[in-house]
């Protein structure tokens, strides 16, 4: 079963992505986009794809916890390290790693939701790396064509003050900082693929073999994981101040039976475009739509019951 999501949000005052800080000035992260027919270059605010994987892996392994599900001793707090080395592994397992390469990932798999659907890649100094691609996808957020060109990044001035307390002498009176905000209408893109989840992939005479036996049980978790991360927005950094206004213009949600992907949302007519796909490719495909079928919420839970009535 293969789930694509594709949708345009406006966001209002965020600073869901800083890049690095020089001095006391945050900086947003920008990216460069090309312009269709003039092919001209904008350097533009943008959410990473490693933002919103972060994001959505966080509740994944809420998600998991809830249910029963395992997670590793780093993954469920939230520290996706991932099985990078010996010592890595042994923090997140409690045992040695596996010499076999088909039993070092059963056994992670096994332990692990997040690594089971996000992947891993164990490099130990040593040599023998065993890697698992995700099973989701999800790239940068960028400002759709037509607020390309209007987007701007805005420093704010903030401070602290602590005068009229003994902390001032130290110069700490007085802290004044930046932190680059902006607002745009950005496209979203997410794809699930529940082919190889709870399955072997790096053994190639082994890969598809399940390693598990609640299959079933751990994509019905990863969808309800993805319900709540599109419904509650839950990924972005600076939440705490910084905490934007939100407003899906659209969102389109794809059920398929094989991989059937969304076109981009760059462009405003990508639900027209997705329509017209279907006539032509469909793999038992059935798209809905915010918001011509109904409210934002009413539309993602319908897609997912829709896709946990698949498994
Ligand atoms: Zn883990």
């Amino acid at each position: 079963m293969f789930v694509s999501i594709r949708g345009r949000v406006l966001v209002n005052v965020e600073a869901l992505n800083m890049t690095e800080s020089v001095g006391n000035y945050v900086k947003h992260r920008r990216v460069p986009v090309i312009l269709p027919e003039s092919y001209t270059t904008y350097f533009v605010p943008a959410i990473s794809g490693e933002s919103i994987a972060h994001g959505f892996q966080v509740v994944l392994a809420e998600e998991a916890k809830k249910n029963g599900l395992p997670v590793c001793k780093l993954c469920e707090k939230g520290i996706f390290l991932k099985s990078t080395n010996e010592s890595v592994f042994k923090e997140s397992f409690g045992q040695d790693p596996p010499k076999d390469e088909f039993e070092f990932e059963r056994t992670v798999v096994g332990n692990c939701l997040v690594e089971d659907v996000g992947g891993f890649l164990y490099a130990p100094k040593a040599g023998g790396n065993v890697k698992r691609t995700s099973n989701f996808y999800t790239g940068y957020m960028i400002p759709t064509k037509e607020a390309l060109e209007n987007v701007v990044i805005e420093p704010q001035l903030h401070s602290r003050y602590a005068l009229g307390t003994p902390f001032v002498e130290g110069g700490q009176g007085q802290m004044i900082y930046y932190v680059e905000l902006s607002s745009a209408v950005y496209t979203f893109s997410f794809d699930l693929d529940t082919r190889y989840i709870g399955r072997a992939t790096f053994v190639y005479d082994k890969a598809g073999q399940d390693v598990v036996n609640d299959r079933k049980n751990r994509i019905e978790v990863t969808l309800d994981a993805i319900q709540m991360f599109l419904i509650e927005f839950m990924f972005g950094a600076k939440k705490t101040r910084f905490l934007p206004m939100v407003e899906w213009e659209s969102l389109v949600v794809a059920i398929s039976d094989d991989v059937w992907t969304i076109p981009s949302p760059f462009a405003e007519n990508y639900i027209e475009k997705a329509e017209k796909k279907m006539q032509k490719v469909n793999y038992n495909t059935k798209l809905f739509v915010y918001p011509r079928d109904g409210e934002f919420e009413e539309v993602v839970v319908n897609a997912i019951e829709e896709a946990k009535s698949r498994l």
